[in-house]
């Protein structure tokens, strides 16, 4: 009887009120939004307008970002600028670094596309997507901060979306793929 009783509990306008129920994954994502560090990291000109975001008047913290110096800090990457062939296993080992979960932004046509060198460069990486897993695309030459701010807005969506224990099968199995690719 004290496990199933003949008729349910009611709330009461009181209780609901002052009671909050939510799942552990709400709760461990709402946790994370406000808590995005990206890492200091660009490799040409597109970081000139991810520099200019951090100053005070885009008032970037205001999303919880706190740029990092150390990969092993930071659990977003914004890769800003043209990859080159040579500097393409420094990027993986960066990510490699950067403890889970963890994000990608592809900033700007030369990290997403090769941009200007796509055709004829024979030492530009024709895709960040190739070296490691891309969650959000910023489009431009360069894309300005405002462009910026929306792939954060994206990002967040995804992130509150997201179910932990698929996000980390989902994480494993990308991991092997990459680590194989390389
Ligand atoms: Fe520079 Fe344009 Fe390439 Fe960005 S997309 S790194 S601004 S050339």
């Amino acid at each position: 009887r004290l496990f199933f009783p003949p008729e349910r509990p009611q709330v009461t306008s009181e209780l609901s009120n002052n009671v909050i129920l939510t799942t552990l994954n709400d709760l461990y994502n709402w946790a994370r939004l406000s808590s995005v560090w990206p890492l200091m990291y660009g490799t040409a000109c597109c970081f000139i307008e991810f520099a200019g975001l951090i100053g005070s008047r885009f008032d970037f913290d205001r999303f919880g970002l706190v740029p990092r110096a150390t990969p092993r800090q930071a659990d977003l990457i914004i890769t800003a600028g043209t990859i080159t062939m040579k500097f393409a296993p420094a990027l993986v080992t960066l990510y490699q670094q950067m403890p889970e979960p963890k994000y990608v932004i592809a900033m700007g046509a030369c990290t997403i596309t090769g941009g200007m060198f796509s055709t004829d460069s024979p030492t530009t990486v024709r895709g960040v997507d190739k070296l490691v897993p891309v969650d959000v695309y910023i489009p431009g030459c360069p894309p300005r901060p405002e462009a910026i701010f929306d792939a954060i807005v994206k990002l967040r969506k995804k992130m509150a979306t997201e179910d932990f224990r698929e996000r980390y099968e989902t994480i494993s199995q990308t991991h092997r793929y990459y680590t194989a690719q390389h």
